[in-house]
């Protein structure tokens, strides 16, 4: 599988050189090679992953070796009949710890084969509108996700807490309550500018003369700061060599100058994800010291899945784990830009299709739910904030240069239509909204409310 990243990372940097060109069809000669049939499970399993990928583009794009020209004038193949779809569910862009904007994300995704990018940076999801933009001119799926930062405390035994990860999925909607969500994730942001300057102090503490200002500026304007901003102040003034010297002497878990903000506890944070119409996954599992006590934590408070899929493969000891307790297998690459060696590729985890088709049968219930919330508060009692708040991560063209938003009718159809399937949208529940609508966008001609 490793092997299978370096030939996709060879296979877009080696565009102009022929040598490695060459290789690289040798490579992809191989890998085609060892290409097993799909299983009939298999099948049907891919063609239900791809008429959700393929919900928002013409219907077209569901026939075989199907066309579509993106915004650069390149023909792109969307993939023949039994072609796997790439799926990358965990990456960080420049609005948290990582360093490519979330437009350079998507690009870079695009290249390297992904058809579906969850942008999950911790703490915030104000990278997922301009992701929205980017990946509409590659025809790419965005899920908007967000790493959450949290803490496991053992009961009656505060000594071995320790930090843990929960990654939320969002339908393409958003969370069914948004300002809920938002004043959740702000907390933890603002705790983080404390943890951050706790660690500044610690350091200088420990004679190392990092100030605020750099560690700020690292991390850009608005940005809540983290170790890694920390970290990368320690290289900029040559205290440490580099990034892991600055984790495994100072800043690791537990260590001189580590210290910890004010993070909900880990099964608030699953609580929320679930009442917000998320999907709630346990990130990297193998960093934990206690997966087991965490996982069975976890579950109670509603926990959905776990990553248990690397670059490097599936992790057997945690596949096990999530199959003990029920429990979704994923995985994603985790990239944040650094560039190191270590770093996995974006797009690298291979994610089987079984796998792909799991998550969503879990999630598309969940994400239905969510829409269908919002959209009935809307009808319940309409508002432009409100149809601002559906069109916040559809960003259909049509919405922009100010265009008349009198027929909300309209925009909620258009939206609706990117995101459910024909069969969702006729149900009988979403009739009945529907009815709604029509008299609300009907009366909207004389209110002042559109
Ligand atoms: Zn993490
Ligand atoms: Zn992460």
């Amino acid at each position: 599988m490793a092997g299978e990243a370096y030939a996709l990372q060879t296979a877009n940097n080696s565009s102009c050189n022929s040598k490695k060109a060459k290789e690289n069809k040798k490579k992809k000669k191989k890998r085609g090679g060892t290409k097993k049939k799909m299983t009939a499970e298999q099948s049907l399993a891919l063609k239900c992953v791809r008429e959700w990928v393929f919900l928002d583009q013409s219907s077209s794009s569901l026939t075989a070796s199907s066309c579509v020209v993106d915004d650069f004038g390149a023909q792109k193949t969307l993939g023949r009949g039994g072609e796997k779809l790439v799926f990358e569910l965990h990456s960080h862009s420049k609005f948290s710890d990582g360093f490519l904007s979330p437009s350079k994300l998507v690009e870079r995704a695009h290249g390297n084969g992904v058809k579906v990018l969850a942008l999950t940076d911790h703490d915030t999801m104000s990278g997922v509108t301009e992701a929205l933009d980017a990946a509409r001119r590659f025809g790419m799926k965005i899920i908007p996700g967000v790493e959450i930062s949290t803490i496991f405390s053992p009961r009656g035994d505060s000594e071995s807490e320790e930090p843990v990860h929960i990654l939320a999925y969002y339908s393409s909607c958003g969370p069914a309550s948004f300002d809920e969500l938002e004043n959740f994730l702000a907390n933890i942001r603002d705790g983080r500018f404390l943890r951050a300057k706790n660690m500044v102090e610690k350091l200088n503490k420990l004679k190392l003369p990092i100030k605020w200002e750099q560690v700020s500026r690292i991390a850009g304007k608005g940005v809540a700061p983290g170790r890694l901003h920390v970290a990368r102040a320690m290289v900029e003034g040559g205290h440490v060599e580099n990034l892991k010297q600055a984790f495994s002497r100072y800043l690791f878990d537990g260590g001189p100058a580590y210290s910890t903000g004010s993070e909900p506890l880990v099964e608030e944070a699953v609580k929320l994800i679930c009442n917000t119409g998320g999907v709630a996954v346990l990130a990297h599992p193998w960093a934990l010291k206690n997966p087991v006590a965490i996982v069975r934590r976890l579950k109670e408070a509603g926990l959905h899945g776990m990553e248990v899929y690397r670059s490097d493969g599936k992790l057997s000891v945690f596949s096990d784990l999530a199959d003990s307790f029920g429990l979704l297998k994923i995985g994603g690459s985790d990239y944040h830009g650094r560039g190191g060696h270590g770093e996995s590729e974006l797009g690298s985890v291979s994610l089987p299709v079984l796998a792909q088709h799991d998550f969503l049968k879990v999630a598309r219930p969940i994400w239905y739910g969510a829409i269908r919330t919002i959209i009935e508060n809307f009808v319940h009692e309409p508002s432009d904030t409100k149809l601002a708040i559906i069109a916040r991560f559809a960003r259909t063209p049509f919405l922009k240069g100010g265009s008349s938003l009198s027929g909300c009718k309209d925009i909620i159809d258009r939206c609706l239509a990117l995101w459910l399937t024909n069969d969702e949208i006729h149900c009988a529940e979403f009739e009945a909204i529907r009815l709604k609508l029509s008299h609300i966008s009907f009366s909207s001609n004389d209110s002042s409310f559109l």
